[in-house]
């Protein structure tokens, strides 16, 4: 049974090689990232921001500058990487070039650093950021809701991809300042149910820059009534 499992796995991976997320070489047999690549890896270590998890560089800092003068609408935050050159291309291709399976490699890295967080905080879903429907019938898919559904599957917990909907097709948020940010998400999600079964939920995208995306989607599930929020992001913007 094993050995049959491990042919069809060597199979698929002839047919469809795996990609480095880093380099974008194929990886040899069985691995889902070079070793060279893998030490590369901006992972968010300790200090980091105890609301949003952005890496910081001081000790003695609770909060990063960001978070310390903006209320949250979520509990807390992590993210698995900083937003650093090599994760920029590897987002890029994540999620412009149809890449797709690199999921899986963003997927245990968050699972294996925030497995236990996630447990404690007895997260009951997953519920990816949203794309308007035009923009991902025109790509093809979200990438956030690619990453979830990853997740979900290394945690064994279920996503749900179908609750929250944009109905606002927003501008790149990268192009606005903070108020034009956060008029510009002003009612871009909606649910697609009254009533939410959900008391804690965790929010995953692939990057968090100011949080204001993740913040108008957990608003949007606070005014349904569900207090547990916490987000989740595959890499986040430098803290200060
Ligand atoms: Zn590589
Ligand atoms: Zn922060």
């Amino acid at each position: 049974m094993k050995k049959e499992r491990y042919l069809k796995e060597a199979v698929y991976s002839i047919l469809f090689p795996r990609h480095c997320p880093i380099c974008d070489e194929i990886v040899s047999l069985g691995t889902d990232i070079c070793e060279t690549c893998e030490k590369k890896l901006p992972y968010i270590t300790e200090p980091s921001c105890k609301k949003c998890g952005k890496q910081l560089e001081e000790e003695e800092r609770e909060y990063c500058s960001d978070c310390n003068r903006k209320v949250h609408a979520f509990k807390q935050g992590k993210a698995v990487f900083s937003y650093k050159k090599e994760m920029k291309l590897s987002m890029y291709r994540f999620k412009y070039a149809n890449r797709r399976e690199y999921a899986s490699f963003y997927a245990k890295a968050a699972a294996e650093q925030y497995g236990e967080w996630m447990k404690r905080r007895g997260i009951e879903v997953i519920i990816p950021i949203p794309m308007y429907g035009g923009k991902k019938r025109k790509r093809g898919y979200n990438q956030a809701e690619t990453f979830a559904k990853s997740l979900g599957k290394e945690m064994k917990i279920p996503v749900d991809a179908r609750l929250l909907k944009r109905v606002k097709n927003t501008i790149p948020q990268k192009e606005l300042n903070d108020t034009q940010r956060k008029d510009n998400l002003k009612r871009a999600f909606q649910l697609r149910t009254n009533i939410v079964e959900y008391s804690k939920i965790l929010l995953v995208d692939d990057i968090y820059t100011t949080g204001s995306t993740m913040d108008a989607a957990a608003w949007c599930l606070r005014n349904a009534g569900v207090e547990d929020i916490y987000v989740l992001s595959i890499c986040i913007g430098e803290g200060y």
